[in-house]
């Protein structure tokens, strides 16, 4: 199917603008518009300064640059120009001005003749950087483009490009919340794997308002399930394939497979062959083809095989210098990689499995709660033996009072629970068990206010997020977290098949992630969510209260603020677990 952009492109020999009764420089003007390669070719410098070209080497680059549809993905590699092909895509929408092309390309009934595009990247260095460099040479040289920009003011502005009546606002994702508050027709997230999801789902409310509500998102991948990899399972899955001229084979490229090795003048040269007939593809000639055609999702994956510049010997080298596989898999190749080593995984939870210890909540007073709060609450019950949680049920109740009802049927001793998203009658629970039930924060995540509000009130207790997961997770791996069952079979209190499937499910379904930032080389881990992952954090919340009843190192988990931990910020008397010289709670 033609895109209707490519009407004012010749669609055959015969099709040319002589014949089309049109002077090369209206032609051309005309196909600009309307098309963002030849809009490219015309107007854009790649970063050497010299023209974009997509015709030959760039080659598997157009179907993407003409794909307007609403929802849009990218797995990708390192160094394949997505993001060059991206801002290309943006600055040509951004650049039509007129509401007469925007209702013929793309049926958009409306009297603005520009658009509102939201561009993010992981960090607002990351905008900085891009918007100084790359961004500026790309449009430098386009008189149109200046000039729609406002000349070099406009360039110069980092975070906001204004084209006549269109706007591109570039955002980082990190500690940036307040800052995006625009509202968008199109929503384009640049390295999304690498970006604060928390942001990016609020991001959605941006589009409310907008006749268009586009969202493309790409990345290099991480680990499998997660961000841009969860995306692509959902869309079409475009992959690239090539047709050996010489036997006619249609294949995709791939690494290892297709690498094969030729002598020339003695010296071994390794290039890009045919996994059946061994000669040499052409990687210029090649055609996408989606897994699910009639989804309405569009997904490319571009790994670097179908690059014709990238050899086979360019990867061999990286496979080197990446220092860890997942490195190599995540950069080098485009895929999401896991050791698997960092899941709480089914078969460690069914070895921790324990039978026939009853337990009676008149005797056992030792009795800890976690619950992950919600439309539904989600809630793990434990108790102490010894230095060991034993976990004696799991579930979920949909109302707060229902909460405070199991806390008095299993004696419980302390609770914490996450003080959002319903922090009103949250804040009410915990002044009514003032001691007993705690709300807590994740460092990272929630609003500076709330974390004060609770520090003035006292029931808040401020957390280190991927601390605290690590904590519980290796809880769980050496055996200090364990299921009791009353019958062997059927765990116990988990007293429906159902539930326990899905809390040993749920524990599963978050990963341990080491994300490096490309330009600085910072690394830092996140545990990341590949599906409802309620009762991880409902158990993480119980292995919390348990750490803080047993006066042990859930200072660890505390956030310290000059090396003191949450220190000034108030007492609460009669609870356990305060060690001398800190503070635990606020
Ligand atoms: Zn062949």
């Amino acid at each position: 199917m033609r895109s209707p952009i490519l009407r004012y492109l010749p669609q055959s020999p015969e099709e040319t603008y002589e014949n089309l009764h049109l002077d090369e420089d209206e032609f051309l003007r005309r196909a600009a518009i309307r098309d963002p390669v030849v809009f490219a070719e015309k107007n854009l410098r790649n970063e050497s300064g010299g023209a974009i070209e997509f015709r030959e080497e760039h080659g598997f680059q157009i179907q993407y640059l003409r794909d307007f549809s609403p929802k849009l993905c990218v797995v990708k590699s390192s160094q394949v120009g997505i993001t060059v092909a991206s801002i290309t895509k943006c600055l040509f929408l951004a650049h039509i001005n007129d509401s007469r092309v925007w209702k013929e390309l793309f049926g958009r009934e409306t009297d603005s003749k520009g658009i509102s595009i939201i561009y993010t990247m992981p960090t607002a260095n990351d905008v900085n950087d891009f918007s100084a460099a790359r961004f500026k040479t790309m449009i430098n040289s386009s008189e149109e483009l200046v000039e729609l920009i406002g000349g070099k003011k406009g360039i110069d502005a980092v975070e906001r490009k204004k084209f006549g009546d269109s706007f591109i606002y570039f955002r980082g994702t990190q500690k940036e919340r307040q800052a995006i508050s625009i509202p968008a027709d199109l929503i384009v997230n640049d390295e999304i794997d690498f970006s604060d999801p928390s942001i990016i789902e609020v991001l959605n409310s941006r589009l409310s308002f907008s006749k268009l509500k586009w969202w493309w998102k790409f990345s290099t991948p991480t680990i499998p399930n997660y961000g841009v990899d969860a995306e692509f399972r959902q869309s079409n899955q475009y992959h690239f394939f090539i047709r050996c001229q010489h036997c006619g084979r249609r294949q995709q490229v791939r690494f290892p497979r297709n690498i094969k090795v030729k002598k020339i003048r003695g010296n071994r040269i390794k290039f890009w062959g045919c996994v059946k007939c061994g000669k040499e593809l052409d990687r210029t000639k090649g055609v996408w083809e989606a897994k699910y055609p009639n989804r309405e999702y569009h997904g490319y994956r571009i790994p670097p095989t179908i690059c014709p510049w990238i050899q086979p010997q360019d990867l061999l080298d990286q496979k080197k210098s990446y220092r860890t596989e997942k490195r190599f898999r995540n950069y080098g190749l485009g895929e999401a990689f896991s050791t698997g080593q960092d899941v709480i995984s089914r078969e460690l939870l069914l070895n921790r499995v324990e039978t026939g210890r009853i337990f009676n909540p008149v005797l056992d007073r030792d009795v800890y709660m976690g619950v992950d709060q919600g439309d539904t609450q989600h809630y793990v019950i434990a108790r102490r033996e010894g230095n060991r949680r034993e976990v004696l049920k799991v579930g979920t109740v949909t109302a707060f009072e229902e909460i405070a009802q199991l806390m008095k049927n299993w004696n419980v001793n302390k609770c914490v629970m996450d003080a959002l998203p319903n922090k009103v009658p949250a804040t009410k629970m915990a002044n009514d068990h003032y001691g007993s039930l705690l709300l807590a924060f994740y460092k990272e995540f929630d609003e500076q206010e709330d974390v004060k509000e609770s520090k003035s009130n006292k029931w808040g207790i401020l957390l280190d997020r991927t601390n605290t997961l690590d904590m519980t997770a290796e809880s769980w791996r050496n055996g200090e977290s364990v299921i009791v069952m009353d019958h062997p079979g059927m765990i116990n209190a988990l007293d429906d098949p159902s539930t326990n499937d899905l809390f040993i499910q749920q524990m599963g379904n978050m990963t341990r992630d080491e994300q490096e930032n490309l330009r600085t080389g910072k690394k830092r881990a996140v545990w990341v969510s590949t599906g409802p992952d309620h009762y991880r954090h409902a158990d993480s919340y119980c292995h919390m209260a348990f750490l803080q009843g047993q006066g042990g190192n859930i200072d660890d988990l505390m956030i310290k603020e000059n090396n003191v931990v949450s220190s000034g910020l108030g007492e609460i008397p009669d609870i356990g677990g305060i060690r001398s010289g800190y503070r635990t709670i606020f």
